[in-house]
């Protein structure tokens, strides 16, 4: 029997692999405007980091998320994430 391939993503942060669904996924659409992606289904460019505090404070930290989108990202958006973050850990 074949084995079901899981989608595996890394972390922009730690670099470690994981099962796509204990990342975060945030997601650069087209207007530029970045945000967490809950779905996983918003159009846009993703990256992937782990959906905790430590791993998204290192992506802010080395601006990873800079490099991940190839963009200057404002620290506002970082603030933002952080946010939606700890909203994100509240509801799961
Ligand atoms: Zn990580």
């Amino acid at each position: 029997m074949k084995k079901k391939k899981i989608p595996e993503r890394k972390c922009i942060a730690c670099n470690s692999r994981d099962a796509k669904k204990s990342l975060l996924r945030i997601v650069k659409n087209k207007d530029g405007e970045i945000f967490i992606d809950p779905t996983n289904k918003a159009n846009g460019r993703g990256a992937y980091v782990c959906a905790t505090k430590e791993c998204l404070t290192k992506a802010i930290k080395t601006k990873a998320l800079n490099r991940a989108f190839k963009i200057d990202v404002d620290d506002s958006v970082y603030d933002e994430l952080l946010k939606e973050l700890n909203n994100y850990n509240d509801e799961n």
